[in-house]
């Protein structure tokens, strides 16, 4: 279950936990990108951080929202248009009740795979997001599992994205964006969101 307060906890230490990854987040992105991905997601979630203290919110939907319209205009790269798209397709999803998380974060995937075309092995955020949203479902979410499914993106080729231009180079490299997004559903877990 969300409720306005979680939602904006849970979000504010996504924000909390990019900050302190982001030199690591960056460094991956360096071995198989352009070396941004940690200062465009901190400056995503600083963003994101300041239009949810600026007002007070009424519902979840529209906490989402915000946060998604933050992330959308301020990560930039190929990465902020997905983030923005999983929290715009969540924000609607929540619009329809607020109570089963699994079906607004299915919706958040759902947006990521619309912008993205990506399918499961691709290397990139969807392989976390993925089976996170299978795991929610299940009650099994923990961050032991979001590890591996981190972690099992190394050997993957990159399929889309940046990543993709390396070819069989993308190989021996954990994904910057599913490293990020791992932290998002790390932070879940931690402020009892599930
Ligand atoms: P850019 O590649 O434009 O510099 P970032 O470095 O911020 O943007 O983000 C890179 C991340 O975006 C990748 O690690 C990957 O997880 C994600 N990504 C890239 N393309 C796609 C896609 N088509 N679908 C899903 N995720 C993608
Ligand atoms: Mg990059
Ligand atoms: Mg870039």
């Amino acid at each position: 279950m969300l409720t306005v307060e979680k939602t904006i906890r849970w979000l504010n230490l996504f924000g909390q936990k990019v900050e302190e990854k982001k030199v690591y987040l960056s460094e991956l992105d360096q071995a198989i990108g352009d070396g941004d991905h940690g200062t465009n997601m901190a400056r995503g979630t600083a963003a994101m951080k300041t239009v949810l203290e600026q007002k007070a919110y009424d519902t979840v939907q529209d906490v989402l929202k915000t946060a998604g319209m933050a992330l959308l205009s301020k990560i930039g790269g190929a990465s902020g248009p997905l983030y923005g798209s999983a929290f715009i397709g969540m924000a609607k999803q929540a619009g329809e009740g607020a109570a089963d998380v699994s079906a607004i974060l299915e919706a958040g995937l759902e947006g990521i795979r619309k912008r993205g075309n990506a399918e499961a092995g691709d290397k990139t955020m969807v392989d976390v997001w993925l089976p996170a949203v299978d795991a929610v479902k299940n009650k099994e979410l923990s961050r032991e599992r979001i590890d591996e499914w981190v972690k099992a993106t190394e050997p993957m080729k990159a399929k889309k994205g940046r990543a993709s231009y390396l070819g069989e180079r993308s190989i021996g490299h954990m994904d910057p964006g599913a490293v990020s997004s791992g932290l998002l559903f790390e932070s879940m877990i931690e402020e009892g969101v599930l």
